[in-house]
């Protein structure tokens, strides 16, 4: 058997102007919070958001927080979130000493199940989490019936989803205010980072000087509220900057691999994975893998396998409502798609760096392992 190189669950792609990019900021020494590259990424990414306003943050995480607090999210006050997220998305509603309320998912798109919401929507509620996760946008129409009904703001979480589409639009432009992340293994990175995006002259102003401590524009060490520190560094823009010069070609070759994954898998038994809605451009973050109930292997022992066969995989979250900071307060209630895609699913490696050879050789594997036999002596 002819010995192949690990293959990740996911790396990133840098093959445009980021080293470039990066010796300009050391051999000027704008290393810092200061620079002509966090401009020019904010200006750069609002246009590929179609928004007025792009601001650049440390992280994704910081990037909700900032978000949330230019909606004037506070103390006692309730927002809808999916229950199959990442943490920050639930954290940092209570970073404001809000609540987050949780809501199943659809079967079909696994982003929030619209259809789930008004049930939960109380006189505390002030808004809704729109997760494009994975890379799938969210049902945005119903969400935005609902919002407009009861007088809610929404906001995007798209740190999976830059460049999806929802019937057109882009993703970042779908909701009030949108938080995008840079994390090492989202679509396009900037190492750690993020950006808030909105069309709100004056959540941008406002939010400008929140993530710079709160410091008056006009009047230095004026403080008029407290701020953050969530700038994001001219070196990490500069990167940033040249990934989104080339985000076109990143999101072409992901729908490659995803294209790749349904070819060489839509015949294996037993095996499901996300549907791209009629309405929906996916991205494909992760290409995540379901396996259905009568499969003799879960997905802990098919990661098991795979990882033998040098293959990096990655479990789904554990939703929001099964996790020691929230079960509590979600106890009682059922989120029976989530759990079934929490535990069933398994995030298959999804790169721009993927070829077709590593596909298929991923995919093959994948089909082997599903049987008793490959997986041996671990089931027992
Ligand atoms: C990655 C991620 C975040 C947080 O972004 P960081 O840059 O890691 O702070 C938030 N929400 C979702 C859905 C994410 O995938």
């Amino acid at each position: 058997m002819t010995v192949r190189p690990f293959i990740p669950v996911a790396a990133p792609v840098f093959a445009g102007n980021e080293k470039t990019y990066v010796d300009d900021c050391l051999d000027t020494t704008w290393i810092s919070s200061l620079g002509a590259y966090v401009d020019r990424f904010e200006r750069a990414f609002a246009v590929f958001c179609g928004r007025r306003h792009a601001l650049a943050c440390s992280s994704g995480t910081t990037a909700l927080h900032l978000a949330l607090v230019g909606l004037n999210l506070e103390p006692g006050d309730e927002v809808i979130v999916p229950t199959l997220t990442f943490i920050a998305t639930a954290n940092t509603v209570r970073y404001c000493g809000a609540r987050p309320v949780f809501v199943d998912s659809d079967p079909h798109t696994w982003t929030i199940d619209p259809a789930a919401i008004e049930a939960r929507i109380t006189p505390n509620t002030r808004g809704i989490v729109a997760v494009h996760l994975f890379g799938h946008p969210a049902d945005m129409d119903p969400l935005r019936a609902i919002a407009s009904k009861h007088g809610l703001w929404i906001l995007e979480d798209c740190a999976q989803a830059h460049g999806a589409l929802y019937r057109e639009q882009r993703a970042g432009a779908l909701g009030d205010v949108a938080a995008f992340s840079f994390s090492g293994n989202k679509i396009i990175t900037t190492g750690e980072g993020g950006m808030v995006v909105t069309d709100d002259d004056d959540v941008a102003a406002r939010l400008r000087v929140l993530k710079a401590h709160g410091m008056d524009p006009e009047r230095k060490y004026w403080f008029q509220e407290i701020g953050f520190n969530y700038r994001l560094t001219n070196i990490a823009a500069a990167i940033g900057l040249a990934q989104l010069e080339r985000v076109d070609w990143h999101l072409a070759r992901r729908a490659d691999v995803s294209r790749w994954y349904r070819d060489a898998l839509s015949g294996v038994e037993g095996l499901s994975w996300q549907v791209e809605a009629t309405w929906a451009r996916h991205v494909w973050w992760m290409f995540t893998i379901t396996l259905d109930e009568n499969v003799p292997v879960d997905p802990d022992q098919l990661a098991a396998a795979l990882l033998a066969r040098g293959i990096e995989t990655r479990p789904v979250v554990v939703p929001m409502h099964a996790l020691p900071p929230y079960q509590n307060e979600a106890a009682g209630e059922r989120f029976p798609v989530a759990d079934r895609i929490a535990r069933r699913g398994l995030s298959l490696p999804t790169s721009a760096a993927l070829s077709l050879e590593d596909v298929k050789y991923i995919s093959r594997s994948v089909s082997e392992c599903l049987t008793s036999d490959h997986v041996g002596s671990r089931l027992g």
